[in-house]
């Protein structure tokens, strides 16, 4: 009886909680069903079962409309280059720290993929922490802003930093992971050095141990570069190493 009237008093109290009292409301994140891809969403086993199951939570297909509207002006920019057709938008689940299943897009190039999928599908197998997968579009597609949030994409129509060139995110074709803690880094003749996100200083370090980092051992590395990516890790200056491209 005290036990019932416990559990009662615990439901109600979580009712009245999550009923909106002053237009805030507690929906727990794991429990309902998901109807939509909701990327930066986590999800339970029986909600990805209630979807279709895990190989219908990874794929690429043609763009969503409503993805589609949400790219225009911010990574998709009318050009000559790169339209709609070229492009995939990737599903993808991706495990965190947190032991929780995460849910994750991103839009890359046709020709990219299937490769894409098939190891964004490997790093989930092995519980490859991936901290957050959402399209920039979430950060007006402002590349600094979404490396601070240690965001993981692909597909951005824009130049490469401080230069005049498409960057191979413009055409989809290179993905950054877990960008914080894999900071793009380069020493100027001068000495000066350009950190990117500029919040990334203690992650330049790589002889330092701590949570997210890409080298030659780790999984993502591994996976891209037996897939035909080149490592940004690898290269001499700039060193970019949460970037991998397709030659
Ligand atoms: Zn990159």
């Amino acid at each position: 009886m005290l036990r019932w009237l416990l559990t009662a008093t615990l439901a109600c109290s979580f009712i009245v909680s999550a009923s909106c009292h002053d237009g805030v409301t507690a929906t727990p994140p794991d429990t309902t069903p998901l109807n939509y891809w909701q990327a930066g969403k986590t999800v339970s086993a029986q909600a990805i079962a209630a979807y279709g199951g895990l190989d219908k939570c990874f794929a690429a297909e043609p763009i969503p409309d409503g993805v589609w509207q949400r790219m225009q002006g911010k990574t998709y920019k009318e050009n000559p280059y790169i339209g709609c057709d070229d492009l995939r938008h990737v599903r993808a689940l991706h495990w965190d720290y947190d032991k929780q299943i995460h849910i994750g897009e991103m839009i890359c190039h046709k020709q990219i993929a299937d490769r894409v999928v098939r190891i964004l599908r490997q790093l989930f197998d092995a519980k490859y922490p991936i901290q957050r997968m959402l399209l920039p579009d979430v950060y007006d597609a402002d590349d600094e802003r979404q490396m601070r949030a240690n965001n993981t994409s692909c597909f951005c129509y824009r130049t490469v930093a401080g230069s005049k060139h498409l960057s191979k995110h413009a055409r989809g074709l290179a993905i950054d992971i877990n960008t914080l803690y894999n900071p793009y880094y380069k020493v100027r003749k001068n000495g000066t050095r350009i950190i990117r996100p500029a919040t990334a200083k203690p992650y330049c370090n790589r002889d330092k141990d701590f949570p997210y980092k890409i080298d030659h051992d780790d999984l993502c590395y591994r996976l891209f570069t037996e897939a035909g990516f080149l490592w940004g890790g690898d290269w001499k200056s700039p060193k970019d190493y949460q970037h991998f491209e397709t030659p």
